[in-house]
């Protein structure tokens, strides 16, 4: 059975900056938990940042992948660098999904780790641009595809693909 990453905040998990959860009411994820088919994981906190913890961002919206190569950094609201943490968790996310041979993700979208389509421009002003988390990045460049938690029916297809 192909088993699928799930963002821990989607799942209920009091995980996110705030302190709260993001849970998701998607059917699909409902049914494939029943399955057992989910592993729930938060990168920031495995990354080593505490909750609740300052909202960040990455720097001019840049990327993922910025993040990843060391051209942008992630920056917190208090001003602190937290890139060191960030790719923690990355790195650990990936681990996580190859120890249990993971193909798919499905990911907050927004989120400077789990954004799949969008995450914000870095000047804390809400306002998003197209992009991937730091997250997202690594384990696309590594093979695993992310779905954002709003293309879950998305996910669903290209789970039967890997399953036929
Ligand atoms: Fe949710 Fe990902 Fe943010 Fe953790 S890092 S709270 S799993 S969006």
């Amino acid at each position: 059975m192909e088993r699928i990453l799930v963002s821990a905040c989607l799942m209920g998990r009091r995980v996110r900056y705030d302190g709260g959860a993001k849970t998701s009411s998607d059917a699909w994820l409902a049914g494939w938990r029943e399955e057992g088919r989910l592993v729930p994981f938060c990168p920031e906190v495995e990354g080593g940042l505490p909750i609740p913890r300052p909202a960040a961002e990455i720097e001019g919206g840049a990327g993922g992948a910025a993040v990843l190569s060391g051209a942008a950094r992630v920056l917190a609201t208090d001003g602190s660098d937290v890139t060191a943490e960030f790719l923690s968790g990355a790195r650990a996310a990936l681990e996580t999904a190859r120890s249990h041979g993971i193909r798919l993700a499905v990911l907050k979208e927004g989120s400077p780790s789990c954004g799949a389509l969008a995450v914000y421009d870095g000047s804390f002003e809400g306002r998003r641009v197209p992009g991937q988390g730091v997250t997202t990045a690594l384990l696309e460049r590594n093979g695993i595809r992310v779905f954002s938690e709003e293309q879950v029916p998305q996910a669903a297809d290209y789970l039967r693909t890997l399953e036929t």
